[in-house]
């Protein structure tokens, strides 16, 4: 690897969210901030894991992940692998948290209420725009890809362990827009640590991929959120008409 595809692959690694990498020979230290790696263009010898191999498939990733994957606990309580759905060719992909239990149930993502509030939100506003999309047309997937128990928020070690199949997924699609649905996605797809009231409505980027945040459906099924699908709403359509215009 040189100078130059080292850069690149520190910049990939601080995009997704990841502060500091360690490498086992050629650096002194131990710990290598990544954003200062950048800028100094230090040249290192390591074996950098490669996130994304050539010519990378969602066959291939949902191969990679297995039957039965144990690499983070949440294998523990899971019934199925959600890997994602939708039309792997599609120009705009939607990303979730986790599974719950319909979809830990079925292996699909986004089918419980939750998943029937965003096929409403997709298709109404698409048909209300003219845009003449159905939900089947655009990719869904989540963060995690096994249910977390009691519905909690995925942990940052399991967003990290299998975060790397979403952004394979991100970068084997490569979508024209990336819609991050609350704020476990939003922190994992920008790596950051504001909330989605501060970051939706605006664009933000993962790699060189516009990133539109927005509110969880399951957030918007609650009652007194009027305001907030009324902001989702503008936020979807802002997302569609630069996706199918
Ligand atoms: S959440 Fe991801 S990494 Fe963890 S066990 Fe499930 S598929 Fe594997």
């Amino acid at each position: 690897m040189n100078a130059d595809q080292l850069r690149e692959q520190l910049k990939f690694y601080r995009d997704i969210g990841v502060d500091e990498l360690y490498v086992r020979e050629a650096i002194p230290s131990p710990v290598i901030p990544v954003s200062s790696s950048i800028d100094e263009g230090v040249t290192v010898a390591s074996a950098l894991p490669s996130l994304a191999p050539e010519g990378d498939t969602l066959e291939k990733i949902r191969q990679d992940i297995g039957d039965d994957c144990r690499r983070c606990r949440l294998c523990e309580g899971r019934a199925k692998i959600v890997f994602g759905s939708g039309n792997e060719q599609s120009g705009l992909v939607f990303v979730g948290e986790g599974p719950g239990a319909d979809e830990d149930a079925q292996g699909l993502p986004f089918v419980g209420r939750a998943g029937q509030l965003l096929t409403q939100m997709i298709e109404n506003t698409a048909s209300k725009e003219g845009i003449p999309i159905r939900r089947p047309d655009v990719y869904i997937c989540n963060v995690v890809k096994c249910r977390p128990p009691e519905n909690r928020a995925p942990q940052p070690d399991e967003m990290e362990i299998c975060g790397q199949f979403l952004f394979r997924q991100l970068m084997a699609i490569r979508p024209k827009a990336i819609c991050a649905m609350g704020s476990t996605a939003a922190k994992a797809v920008l790596g950051t640590k504001e909330g989605v009231t501060k970051l939706r409505g605006k664009w933000h980027k993962w790699r060189d991929i516009p990133v539109m945040v927005t509110y969880h459906p399951s957030y918007l099924l609650r009652a007194y959120n009027v305001e907030a699908k009324r902001e989702a709403w503008e936020d979807l359509k802002k997302v569609l008409h630069f996706v199918y215009d």
